[in-house]
C-alpha cells in the first residue's frame, strides 16, 4: 500500500534494482517499507564482529523457484581478511551467492512455492539465519554491478548511509576511490546533482561512488560484484586498484567477469551451472591443461590483444 504514494518513475527504478541486482537493498526496503522476504527468528541476536570474520558456505543449495535449482551444493570458506573470487559463465549462480550472503534470501524452506534451499552460511561460526538481518547487512559493504544513485548531490550519494561523516570524510573516500579529481572538475563539484534527474555517470564512475561509500561504511565484509560492462584497460587497472583498497583488511567475496581482477585472490572458485568445478589459486588453475579456468584465461588473453 505504501508503494502507491511513491512517484511511479522512482518506484520503477527501485523495483528493477530490487529484482535483479545487488544494490542498496536495505535502504530500498526502508524506503518502500516493503515486507521483507525473510523474517528474523524470534529473539535473534545481533551479529557482533570485532574485525574481519571467517565466512563459510556449507553445502549450499538454492532455488528461486522450486522447479529449478540454481546452486547444487556449494561449499567454500573465506578466511578472515582474505579474498575469494567467483568466476564462471553468465547465469552460473555467482550473484546468487552474494545475494544469499547479504541475506536477501535464506537457504531454508519457507513454503513449497517460494525460494528455498538447504545448507548453511555462517559468519565467524554464527549461522546468518540465527542473527538479525539488519546486523548482517550492517557488517557487509556491497559494491554492486550497477549502483543506484539518488537524485541528490554527489556528496550525498557518497555519504549516503553516514551523512554525519561530513564533507572531509566524503573527500577522503572519493580520493581513495579515485573519483575526487573527476568530481572537482564538475560545474558544482561535490554539490553537483546526479541520478536520474541530474548528471548521468558512467558505469565505472558509479562503481567508484559505490567504492567510496563502502570505504566510508568501513564494514568488515565486502562483496564486490564487478560490472560486466567493458572497460578500457586503463580504467580496468584503476578499478582493480580501487578494489584492492576497498578490500584491504576485509573479508571479501569478489564476483568477477574479468579474470585479471582475480589473479591475487586467496582462492578462485569456478562456478558452472551452480557447481564449483575447479578451485585454487590463479597460478594452479591457469596451468591445468584442458581446465575450464585455463580455457577462460586463454580466451580473455587473446581477446584483449
Ligand atoms: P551474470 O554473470 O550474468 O551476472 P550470475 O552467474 O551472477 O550471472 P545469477 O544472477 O546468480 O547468475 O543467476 C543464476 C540463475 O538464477 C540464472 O539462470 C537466473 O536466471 C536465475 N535467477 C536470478 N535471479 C532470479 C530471480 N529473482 N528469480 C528467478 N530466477 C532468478
Amino acid at each position: 500500500m505504501i508503494q502507491l504514494y511513491i512517484p511511479l518513475g522512482f518506484l520503477g527504478v527501485l523495483y528493477r534494482e530490487i529484482k535483479q541486482s545487488l544494490t542498496d537493498l536495505d535502504k530500498m526496503f526502508v524506503l518502500l517499507e516493503k515486507e521483507r522476504e525473510i523474517a528474523d527468528e524470534p529473539g535473534a541476536q545481533e551479529l557482533t564482529l570485532g574485525g574481519p570474520p571467517t565466512v563459510r558456505f556449507e553445502n549450499v543449495r538454492f532455488a528461486y523457484d522450486p522447479e529449478r535449482e540454481i546452486l547444487h551444493g556449494v561449499s567454500f570458506e573465506i578466511p578472515a581478511g582474505k579474498t575469494v573470487a567467483v568466476v564462471g559463465p553468465s547465469g552460473s549462480g555467482k550473484s546468487t551467492l552474494a545475494r544469499l550472503l547479504y541475506r536477501f534470501y535464506d537457504v531454508s524452506n519457507h513454503d513449497d512455492t517460494g525460494p528455498q534451499g538447504s545448507g548453511r552460511i555462517s559468519i565467524n561460526g554464527q549461522d546468518i539465519r540465527e542473527v538479525t538481518q539488519a546486523s548482517v547487512r550492517q557488517s557487509i559493504g556491497i559494491v554492486p554491478q550497477d549502483t543506484v544513485l539518488f537524485n541528490d548531490t554527489i556528496e550525498y550519494n557518497i555519504l549516503y548511509g553516514r551523512p554525519e561523516a561530513g564533507h572531509e570524510a566524503a573527500v577522503a573516500a572519493a580520493k581513495a576511490a579515485h573519483i575526487h579529481t573527476f568530481i572537482e572538475r564538475l560545474p558544482k563539484g561535490y554539490a553537483t546533482m546526479v541520478g536520474e534527474r541530474g548528471l548521468k555517470l558512467s558505469g565505472g564512475e558509479k562503481q567508484r561512488v559505490a567504492i567510496a561509500r563502502t570505504l566510508l561504511k568501513n564494514p568488515p565484509i565486502v562483496i564486490f560484484d564487478e560490472a560486466t560492462s567493458a572497460l578500457d584497460s586503463a580504467n580496468e587497472r584503476a578499478i582493480q586498484a580501487e578494489l584492492r583498497t576497498a578490500a584491504r583488511n576485509k573479508t571479501s567475496l569478489v564476483i568477477a567477469h574479468r579474470l585479471s581482477t582475480v589473479v591475487d585472490a586467496h582462492e578462485i572458485l569456478v562456478l558452472v551451472n551452480g557447481e564449483v568445478v575447479e578451485r585454487g589459486r590463479h597460478s594452479d588453475l591457469v596451468s591445468r591443461v584442458g581446465g575450464v579456468y585455463a580455457g577462460m584465461w586463454a580466451l580473455q588473453q587473446s581477446s584483449s590483444d
